[in-house]
Protein backbone atom coordinates (compact mmCIF):
# COMPACT_ATOMS: atom_id res chain seq x y z
CA UNK A 1 0.00 0.00 0.00
CA UNK A 2 1.06 3.33 -0.60
CA UNK A 3 1.97 5.46 2.21
CA UNK A 4 2.80 9.03 2.97
CA UNK A 5 4.59 9.90 5.73
CA UNK A 6 3.82 12.39 8.45
CA UNK A 7 7.12 14.26 7.43
CA UNK A 8 4.98 15.70 4.09
CA UNK A 9 2.61 17.89 6.03
CA UNK A 10 0.75 21.07 4.56
CA UNK A 11 -0.58 23.70 6.36
CA UNK A 12 -2.94 24.95 3.68
CA UNK A 13 -4.28 23.68 1.13
CA UNK A 14 -3.33 24.89 -2.21
CA UNK A 15 -3.20 24.74 -6.17
CA UNK A 16 0.12 24.83 -5.68
CA UNK A 17 1.21 22.42 -3.53
CA UNK A 18 3.87 19.70 -4.54
CA UNK A 19 2.69 16.44 -4.48
CA UNK A 20 3.66 13.92 -2.02
CA UNK A 21 2.77 10.90 -3.80
CA UNK A 22 0.65 10.00 -6.68
CA UNK A 23 -1.96 7.45 -7.00
CA UNK A 24 -4.98 5.56 -9.45
CA UNK A 25 -8.37 5.22 -9.05
CA UNK A 26 -9.26 2.47 -7.27
CA UNK A 27 -5.56 2.33 -5.29
CA UNK A 28 -6.05 2.46 -1.17
CA UNK A 29 -3.72 4.86 0.12
CA UNK A 30 -2.56 5.41 3.73
CA UNK A 31 -1.81 8.94 5.14
CA UNK A 32 -0.32 9.32 8.91
CA UNK A 33 -0.91 12.31 10.03
CA UNK A 34 -0.38 14.78 13.01
CA UNK A 35 -2.54 15.95 15.41
CA UNK A 36 -3.70 19.73 15.17
CA UNK A 37 -1.00 20.57 17.11
CA UNK A 38 1.85 19.31 15.36
CA UNK A 39 2.25 16.71 18.01
CA UNK A 40 3.83 19.35 19.96
CA UNK A 41 1.49 18.82 23.29
CA UNK A 42 2.88 15.79 25.40
CA UNK A 43 2.10 17.08 28.53
CA UNK A 44 -0.49 18.72 30.78
CA UNK A 45 1.90 21.31 31.44
CA UNK A 46 2.27 22.14 27.61
CA UNK A 47 -0.18 25.00 27.07
CA UNK A 48 -1.39 25.69 23.83
CA UNK A 49 -0.09 28.94 23.69
CA UNK A 50 3.14 27.90 23.75
CA UNK A 51 2.69 25.74 20.21
CA UNK A 52 4.08 27.28 17.42
CA UNK A 53 1.41 29.21 15.59
CA UNK A 54 3.32 28.40 12.01
CA UNK A 55 2.87 24.61 12.67
CA UNK A 56 -1.14 23.94 13.92
CA UNK A 57 -3.51 22.30 11.80
CA UNK A 58 -1.29 20.01 9.61
CA UNK A 59 -2.53 17.88 7.16
CA UNK A 60 -0.63 15.33 5.02
CA UNK A 61 -0.53 15.34 1.37
CA UNK A 62 -1.17 16.45 -1.09
CA UNK A 63 -1.86 13.34 -2.99
CA UNK A 64 -2.19 13.43 -6.79
CA UNK A 65 -4.62 11.21 -8.24
CA UNK A 66 -3.76 10.52 -11.93
CA UNK A 67 -7.41 11.02 -14.08
CA UNK A 68 -8.86 13.19 -11.81
CA UNK A 69 -9.70 16.63 -13.56
CA UNK A 70 -11.82 19.67 -12.90
CA UNK A 71 -15.55 18.49 -13.26
CA UNK A 72 -14.66 15.30 -11.83
CA UNK A 73 -15.85 14.46 -8.07
CA UNK A 74 -13.37 12.40 -5.80
CA UNK A 75 -14.91 9.93 -3.72
CA UNK A 76 -12.48 9.22 -0.51
CA UNK A 77 -13.77 5.65 1.30
CA UNK A 78 -12.07 5.79 5.12
CA UNK A 79 -11.38 2.13 5.48
CA UNK A 80 -9.74 2.29 8.51
CA UNK A 81 -8.43 4.76 11.16
CA UNK A 82 -5.78 4.11 13.55
CA UNK A 83 -5.21 6.34 16.65
CA UNK A 84 -2.38 6.58 19.32
CA UNK A 85 -2.88 5.83 22.65
CA UNK A 86 -3.39 8.71 23.84
CA UNK A 87 -5.19 12.13 22.75
CA UNK A 88 -5.04 15.81 23.81
CA UNK A 89 -7.57 18.37 24.86
CA UNK A 90 -7.14 22.23 25.64
CA UNK A 91 -9.66 24.86 27.19
CA UNK A 92 -8.22 28.30 25.76
CA UNK A 93 -9.54 31.78 26.79
CA UNK A 94 -11.12 33.02 24.06
CA UNK A 95 -11.27 30.47 21.89
CA UNK A 96 -14.62 28.29 21.48
CA UNK A 97 -18.39 28.33 22.48
CA UNK A 98 -16.89 29.19 26.39
CA UNK A 99 -13.77 31.28 25.33
CA UNK A 100 -15.16 33.84 26.85
CA UNK A 101 -15.82 32.18 30.70
CA UNK A 102 -12.55 30.30 29.98
CA UNK A 103 -10.02 32.15 32.61
CA UNK A 104 -6.82 30.19 32.37
CA UNK A 105 -5.92 27.71 29.37
CA UNK A 106 -5.20 24.25 30.23
CA UNK A 107 -4.23 21.28 28.81
CA UNK A 108 -5.52 17.58 29.41
CA UNK A 109 -4.40 14.20 28.22
CA UNK A 110 -6.42 11.66 27.66
CA UNK A 111 -5.38 7.84 27.53
CA UNK A 112 -6.90 5.85 25.12
CA UNK A 113 -6.58 2.37 25.25
CA UNK A 114 -9.38 -0.82 25.56
CA UNK A 115 -11.74 1.15 23.02
CA UNK A 116 -12.09 4.11 25.43
CA UNK A 117 -11.05 7.03 25.14
CA UNK A 118 -10.44 8.01 29.60
CA UNK A 119 -11.34 11.09 30.02
CA UNK A 120 -10.83 10.97 33.64
CA UNK A 121 -10.66 8.24 36.42
CA UNK A 122 -14.37 7.75 36.68
CA UNK A 123 -15.70 8.78 32.61
CA UNK A 124 -14.38 7.22 29.59
CA UNK A 125 -15.95 7.51 26.59
CA UNK A 126 -16.02 4.49 23.71
CA UNK A 127 -13.65 5.62 21.12
CA UNK A 128 -15.04 6.80 17.61
CA UNK A 129 -12.12 7.96 15.44
CA UNK A 130 -13.23 10.33 12.92
CA UNK A 131 -11.16 12.69 10.49
CA UNK A 132 -11.09 16.82 10.95
CA UNK A 133 -9.05 17.72 8.12
CA UNK A 134 -9.91 16.69 4.70
CA UNK A 135 -10.05 18.67 1.65
CA UNK A 136 -9.06 18.81 -2.10
CA UNK A 137 -7.30 21.85 -3.95
CA UNK A 138 -9.30 24.39 -3.95
CA UNK A 139 -8.96 26.16 -7.95
CA UNK A 140 -7.18 29.29 -6.96
CA UNK A 141 -6.29 30.40 -3.59
CA UNK A 142 -4.94 28.23 -0.68
CA UNK A 143 -6.99 27.83 2.44
CA UNK A 144 -5.52 27.43 5.53
CA UNK A 145 -5.87 23.77 6.92
CA UNK A 146 -7.68 25.22 9.90
CA UNK A 147 -10.61 26.58 7.64
CA UNK A 148 -13.39 24.38 6.00
CA UNK A 149 -15.67 25.25 2.76
CA UNK A 150 -16.68 24.22 -0.55
CA UNK A 151 -13.61 22.09 -0.61
CA UNK A 152 -13.66 20.08 2.36
CA UNK A 153 -11.09 21.02 4.81
CA UNK A 154 -11.26 21.02 8.29
CA UNK A 155 -15.21 20.61 9.03
CA UNK A 156 -14.95 18.80 11.55
CA UNK A 157 -18.10 16.26 11.28
CA UNK A 158 -18.11 13.16 13.09
CA UNK A 159 -19.49 11.20 10.53
CA UNK A 160 -16.21 11.38 8.72
CA UNK A 161 -15.38 7.52 10.08
CA UNK A 162 -14.08 4.28 9.29
CA UNK A 163 -17.17 2.84 6.78
CA UNK A 164 -17.55 6.59 5.40
CA UNK A 165 -17.68 8.21 2.36
CA UNK A 166 -16.28 11.51 1.38
CA UNK A 167 -17.35 13.03 -1.72
CA UNK A 168 -15.09 16.48 -2.53
CA UNK A 169 -15.12 18.38 -6.02
CA UNK A 170 -12.28 18.01 -8.05
CA UNK A 171 -11.13 21.56 -8.52
CA UNK A 172 -7.36 21.44 -10.02
CA UNK A 173 -5.56 18.74 -12.16
CA UNK A 174 -4.62 15.30 -10.40
CA UNK A 175 -7.27 16.85 -7.18
CA UNK A 176 -4.62 16.92 -4.68
CA UNK A 177 -6.25 15.93 -1.67
CA UNK A 178 -4.75 16.36 2.35
CA UNK A 179 -5.95 14.14 4.87
CA UNK A 180 -5.31 15.74 8.92
CA UNK A 181 -6.46 16.87 12.34
CA UNK A 182 -7.83 13.24 13.64
CA UNK A 183 -10.24 12.59 16.64
CA UNK A 184 -10.50 9.69 18.77
CA UNK A 185 -13.99 11.40 19.75
CA UNK A 186 -16.17 14.15 19.43
CA UNK A 187 -19.51 15.68 19.65
CA UNK A 188 -21.44 17.35 17.18
CA UNK A 189 -20.30 21.16 17.81
CA UNK A 190 -16.44 20.58 18.99
CA UNK A 191 -17.61 23.28 21.33
CA UNK A 192 -14.45 23.74 23.78
CA UNK A 193 -12.45 23.88 20.19
CA UNK A 194 -10.99 20.66 20.36
CA UNK A 195 -12.03 17.04 20.22
CA UNK A 196 -9.72 14.09 21.99
CA UNK A 197 -6.97 14.84 19.66
CA UNK A 198 -4.64 12.13 18.13
CA UNK A 199 -2.16 11.38 15.37
CA UNK A 200 -2.17 8.31 13.55
CA UNK A 201 -2.82 6.77 10.22
CA UNK A 202 -5.94 6.54 8.01
CA UNK A 203 -6.33 4.33 5.06
CA UNK A 204 -8.61 5.70 2.28
CA UNK A 205 -9.74 4.03 -1.11
CA UNK A 206 -9.66 6.28 -3.50
CA UNK A 207 -11.98 6.75 -6.78
CA UNK A 208 -12.68 9.28 -9.15
CA UNK A 209 -16.37 10.02 -10.54
CA UNK A 210 -16.27 11.76 -14.15
CA UNK A 211 -18.08 14.23 -14.89
CA UNK A 212 -20.28 14.75 -11.86
CA UNK A 213 -20.30 18.04 -9.73
CA UNK A 214 -21.88 18.33 -6.41
CA UNK A 215 -23.45 21.78 -4.83
CA UNK A 216 -21.03 20.65 -1.65
CA UNK A 217 -18.82 17.93 -0.14
CA UNK A 218 -21.32 15.31 0.83
CA UNK A 219 -20.18 12.58 3.63
CA UNK A 220 -22.35 8.68 2.97
CA UNK A 221 -22.31 5.55 5.13
CA UNK A 222 -24.63 2.73 5.14
CA UNK A 223 -27.71 4.95 7.30
CA UNK A 224 -27.28 8.64 5.99
CA UNK A 225 -26.24 11.20 3.02
CA UNK A 226 -25.22 14.20 4.82
CA UNK A 227 -24.72 17.52 2.77
CA UNK A 228 -22.02 19.81 4.28
CA UNK A 229 -21.81 23.55 4.36
CA UNK A 230 -19.50 26.50 6.26
CA UNK A 231 -19.84 30.05 6.40
CA UNK A 232 -19.72 33.11 8.88
CA UNK A 233 -22.58 31.35 10.97
CA UNK A 234 -24.95 29.10 11.53
CA UNK A 235 -27.91 31.02 9.66
CA UNK A 236 -25.94 31.60 6.77
CA UNK A 237 -24.23 27.99 6.88
CA UNK A 238 -27.75 26.27 7.60
CA UNK A 239 -29.05 28.17 4.56
CA UNK A 240 -26.15 27.34 1.87
CA UNK A 241 -26.87 23.87 2.92
CA UNK A 242 -30.61 23.74 2.56
CA UNK A 243 -30.46 24.94 -1.01
CA UNK A 244 -27.59 23.21 -2.22
CA UNK A 245 -29.79 20.11 -1.09
CA UNK A 246 -32.69 21.77 -2.70
CA UNK A 247 -31.48 22.01 -5.99
CA UNK A 248 -29.36 19.05 -6.23
CA UNK A 249 -32.75 16.89 -5.43
CA UNK A 250 -34.90 19.12 -7.86
CA UNK A 251 -32.03 18.25 -10.47
CA UNK A 252 -32.05 14.48 -9.66
CA UNK A 253 -35.80 13.83 -9.54
CA UNK A 254 -37.30 16.95 -11.41
CA UNK A 255 -39.52 17.28 -9.03
CA UNK A 256 -40.63 21.27 -8.49
CA UNK A 257 -39.18 23.39 -5.95
CA UNK A 258 -42.45 23.56 -3.28
CA UNK A 259 -42.71 19.49 -3.18
CA UNK A 260 -38.89 19.17 -2.44
CA UNK A 261 -38.82 22.11 -0.08
CA UNK A 262 -42.12 20.53 1.97
CA UNK A 263 -40.07 16.89 1.71
CA UNK A 264 -36.98 18.32 3.53
CA UNK A 265 -39.33 19.74 5.89
CA UNK A 266 -39.88 16.26 7.00
CA UNK A 267 -36.78 14.42 6.05
CA UNK A 268 -33.84 16.21 6.02
CA UNK A 269 -32.27 16.74 9.76
CA UNK A 270 -30.64 19.67 10.18
CA UNK A 271 -27.46 19.39 12.37
CA UNK A 272 -24.54 20.87 12.92
CA UNK A 273 -20.54 19.68 12.86
CA UNK A 274 -18.84 22.68 14.55
CA UNK A 275 -19.49 26.29 15.62
CA UNK A 276 -15.52 26.81 16.66
CA UNK A 277 -13.63 26.74 13.23
CA UNK A 278 -12.97 30.19 11.38
CA UNK A 279 -16.09 29.18 9.28
CA UNK A 280 -18.91 26.78 10.90
CA UNK A 281 -20.36 23.41 9.32
CA UNK A 282 -23.56 22.75 9.29
CA UNK A 283 -25.15 19.41 7.83
CA UNK A 284 -28.18 18.50 6.39
CA UNK A 285 -28.47 14.89 7.00
CA UNK A 286 -31.06 12.57 4.45
CA UNK A 287 -31.54 8.93 6.11
CA UNK A 288 -31.01 6.45 3.10
CA UNK A 289 -34.29 4.85 2.56
CA UNK A 290 -35.19 8.46 1.79
CA UNK A 291 -32.30 9.19 -0.25
CA UNK A 292 -32.69 5.85 -2.23
CA UNK A 293 -36.06 6.74 -3.39
CA UNK A 294 -35.13 10.05 -4.39
CA UNK A 295 -32.17 8.06 -6.62
CA UNK A 296 -29.61 10.72 -4.83
CA UNK A 297 -28.03 8.05 -2.99
CA UNK A 298 -23.72 7.98 -4.04
CA UNK A 299 -23.34 4.83 -3.16
CA UNK A 300 -26.26 3.23 -4.46
CA UNK A 301 -24.64 -0.40 -3.74
CA UNK A 302 -25.37 0.06 0.16
CA1 LIG B 1 -10.40 20.40 13.45
ZN1 LIG C 1 -8.92 18.47 15.65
Amino acid sequence: MLTIPDTRVVYAIGPDAAPAATCRPGDLVEFETKDCFGNQIEKECDLFENVGWSTINPATGPLYVEGAVPGDTLKVTVENIEVRPYGVMVAVPKLGAFGHLIKESSTRIVPVHGGQAHFSPSISFPLDPMIGVIGTAPAFEAVLCGTPGPHGGNMDTRHIRKGASVYLPVSVPGALLCIGDLHAVMADGEVVVCGVEVSGKVSVRIDVLKSIVLPCPVVEDAENTYFLSSAEDLDEASNQVLEAALYHIMSRTGMALEEVAMLLSLTGHLEISQIVDPLRTARLRIPAPVGKKLGIRLSPER
